[in-house]
């Protein structure tokens, strides 16, 4: 398993710092995704792959969640990206307006790349690409080209792969991306279905680089088992629940 060394500053927190922060925009993705962006506090800083907690006010009260930042360190917003499921969190925060102020307490979480990677493999699914998008572009800001970055990709289907146009664009920085989706339109021509173990081997040699699973519990428990199938070794495994397993 990934060991963060303890003088690494972000851990030296005991407690997470809370701020209070304006909603700017609701970038959507299809009907079912979108991105919420908030003002950036200042002395706010975290790294590629931690979270933070929003506090918003519900129907049913206040309420916080934790979720990784899908913004990179270095942009000049907080951003999340999450799925509408129609739940009181969710549904206020299609309530905001610009201007309206939450509460974001942060950053928290360990899960960080070590500086030196240069070979990784994201097995992630909708929005448990949240970590993979801000270490991916916190690579862009820092001009660092990978050896080779691989990027699974499942979504339900074509209409809402949320940052798709993106990552391909990182292609001259060694990003690779295989999207899968589970139902295809008439123009897909891609691989349909889930990530599996056979998928993996057909584009990379699970011999090498660092395997980060993150999503939903459901989906990363699927990804842990692909992991087990291709013989990924603890020390080469990051994996992020979304909630309890
Ligand atoms: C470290 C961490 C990072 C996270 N990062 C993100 C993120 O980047 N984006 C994001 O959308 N969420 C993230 N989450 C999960 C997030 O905090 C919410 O739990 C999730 O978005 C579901 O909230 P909800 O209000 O839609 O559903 P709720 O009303 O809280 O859940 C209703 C039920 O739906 C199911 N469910 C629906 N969606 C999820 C989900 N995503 N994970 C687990 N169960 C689910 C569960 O069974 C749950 O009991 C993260 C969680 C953790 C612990």
């Amino acid at each position: 398993m990934f060991v963060l060394k303890k003088a690494d500053p972000p851990l030296r927190r005991r407690t997470v710092d809370k701020y209070s922060v304006e909603f700017i925009e609701r970038v959507p993705c299809g009907n079912e995704i979108a991105s919420f962006r908030f003002s950036r506090p200042d002395g706010y800083d975290f790294v590629a792959g931690q979270h933070l907690i929003l506090g918003v006010q519900t129907a049913d009260g206040p309420e916080r969640k934790p979720f990784t930042h899908s913004s990179a360190p270095d942009d000049g917003y907080l951003e999340i990206t999450t799925r509408l499921s129609g739940s009181a969190f969710k549904n206020a925060l299609l309530g905001l307006a610009p201007g309206d102020l939450v509460e974001v307490g942060g950053p928290a979480g360990r899960l960080m790349l070590p500086p030196d990677t240069r070979c990784i493999r994201f097995l992630v699914g909708g929005v448990g690409i949240t970590p993979a998008r801000s270490m991916l572009r916190d690579a862009v800001y820092r001009d660092w080209s990978w050896d080779d970055a691989v990027l699974f990709y499942g979504n339900r289907d074509p209409s809402c792969m949320p940052f798709i146009d993106e990552f391909e664009a990182m292609r001259n920085r060694g990003v690779s991306v295989v999207s899968v989706v589970e139902h295809p339109d008439a123009t897909w021509r891609g691989p349909v279905g889930f990530i599996t173990a056979d998928l993996v081997r057909e584009h990379v040699d699970p011999a090498d680089g660092i395997y980060l699973a993150s999503g939903p519990p459901v989906m990363v428990t699927a990804m842990e088992r692909v992991l087990d199938d291709l013989g990924i070794p603890d020390e080469r495994r990051m994996i992020e629940r979304f909630g309890p397993a």
